[in-house]
């Protein structure tokens, strides 16, 4: 039986589109082994967003290489489609697949000598006009359930268009019998997955229009029965409608948790950006959610260091966030993308004060992080437990993603209980108190 190991870099996206990859390999006869493992093939699933991805690339295939030097290795996702060439070229590459192609890839491994030269399989973006479903299983105690792909925005420094293509959805069918099927095998969240899942429904049935809403996604999934914990990932501000925001609110399933794209706090580089908002609105959203869910998670995007983005404009965004009740955040560095029109803007930021400002909100984002888990304390939540051992202890996250930790014990993997939040340990994670589960 041949051996096959995956890689994946990037989002959450990717790791359910590397799932379903792997399980297409399993159904051709195909033994997944760990990346650290001897394998005859190596996928690597590449990420455009990644810093320094060429670098990272290419440490993973020397990595791949020094466990199995005639191993077969190939690269598929975002950076495949974008520099199909750049990766082709890495010594010890031999097969490179596009946007169109990475789902077919075990089409193309009838032969598996090494070549000299990556052999590129790639297509025009545009074509990239179809939708294939995927989840993640088994990797994780979370499932990522794909609902969509691609994006019709076109904000300035944004790659993702050109390697993932136009806006696109799962029908609401088979998005339902995923989660069903996820479910069915013991998983107990699923977290919605897409490139703008706010978006949903546009592309569905192969329509340029809207089938469904993404209010009518999560009304259906709300009722599936058997899933636990439902968590939409990442939504645009301008599509978390306040109908999205009552739902959650009174859900069954939904947990009070939302990741919000900010991306500055500064109406000019927001409009720069081409983002389709103004920071009032994002106040508007966040004071919806705090009216209605008190204890709700709320995590911020933000980037540092777009171009023409001044002192004041910075200062601008981290007096913004300071001042707003968000829970966290997720600091990115800006840096230039081929075709994008960010790239070829006025006003370039220097690298020491990208990475100073960047330094700035990493330490607000602990300050934040610390104020929400500090507001926790002594509340009662479900804690859903992951399944690793790391140094001797198991991890867990409350409904609003509070990060809990106690000793190891094998019988709390994937397994929820009720506790009362107790104190922040000093590496900032919180420990708990087990509540008795009460006789109905
Ligand atoms: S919404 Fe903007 S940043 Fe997000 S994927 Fe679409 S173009 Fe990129």
């Amino acid at each position: 039986m041949k051996k096959v190991a995956f890689y994946t870099l990037g989002c959450k996206l990717n790791f359910s589109e590397t799932s379903t990859i792997a399980r297409s390999f399993k159904d051709e006869g195909f033994d997944r082994v760990d990346f650290k493992e001897k394998a005859d093939i190596y996928v690597i699933n590449t990420c455009s967003v990644t810093e320094n991805a060429d670098k990272r690339f290419k440490n993973i295939v020397k990595q791949a290489q020094r466990v199995n030097p005639e191993a077969f290795v190939a690269a598929i996702g975002c950076y495949a489609q974008l520099k199909p060439e750049e990766l082709a070229d890495v010594n010890g590459v031999d097969l490179v697949l596009g946007a169109t192609e990475k789902f077919k890839i075990t089409d193309y491994l009838n032969d598996l000598s090494k070549n000299d030269f990556g052999e590129v399989h790639s297509c025009e973006i545009e074509d990239a006009d179809f939708y294939v479903g995927s989840y993640s299983i088994g990797d994780r105690t979370r499932a990522f359930l794909k609902v969509q792909d691609g994006c019709d925005y076109k904000c300035t420094y944004c790659t993702i268009p050109l390697a993932r293509g136009i806006s696109r959805s799962d029908t609401m069918e088979n998005v339902l019998k995923n989660a069903e099927e996820i479910s069915g095998k013991g998983i107990k969240e699923i977290v919605l997955t897409g490139v703008n899942i706010g978006d949903y429904g546009k592309g569905e049935f192969g329509n340029k229009k809207h089938q469904h809403t993404f209010l009518e996604l999560v009304t259906e999934l709300d009722q599936v029965k058997g899933i636990e914990r439902l968590r939409i990932s990442s939504i645009e501000p301008n599509l978390l409608k306040n109908d999205t925001i009552e739902l959650v609110a009174n859900s069954r399933a939904f947990v009070p948790h939302f990741h919000i794209p900010l991306q500055s706090g500064s109406n000019a580089i927001l409009k720069k950006m081409k983002r389709r908002y103004m920071r009032e609105l994002y106040v508007d959203r966040v004071n919806k959610i705090r009216e209605v869910m008190p204890n709700a998670c709320i995590g911020v995007d933000v980037i540092v260091g777009f171009p023409g983005e001044t002192e004041q404009h910075f200062l601008e965004t981290y007096n913004f966030l300071n001042d707003l009740e968000i829970s966290y955040l997720h600091v990115f560095t800006y840096s230039e993308r081929d075709n994008t029109e960010a790239a070829v803007m006025d006003g370039e930021v220097p690298k020491n004060v990208r990475a100073k400002r960047s330094k700035m909100l990493r330490g607000l984002s602990a300050k934040k992080r610390r104020a929400f888990y500090e507001s926790q304390i002594n509340t009662v939540h479900t804690v859903l437990f992951e399944s690793e051992n790391k140094e001797g202890y198991i991890y867990g996250f409350t409904e609003n993603y509070v990060k809990v930790k106690t000793p190891w014990n094998p019988e709390l993997v994937n397994t929820t209980h009720k506790v009362q939040l107790s104190y922040i340990g000093e590496d900032g994670v919180v420990r708990f108190e087990f509540l008795p589960v009460l006789a109905i």
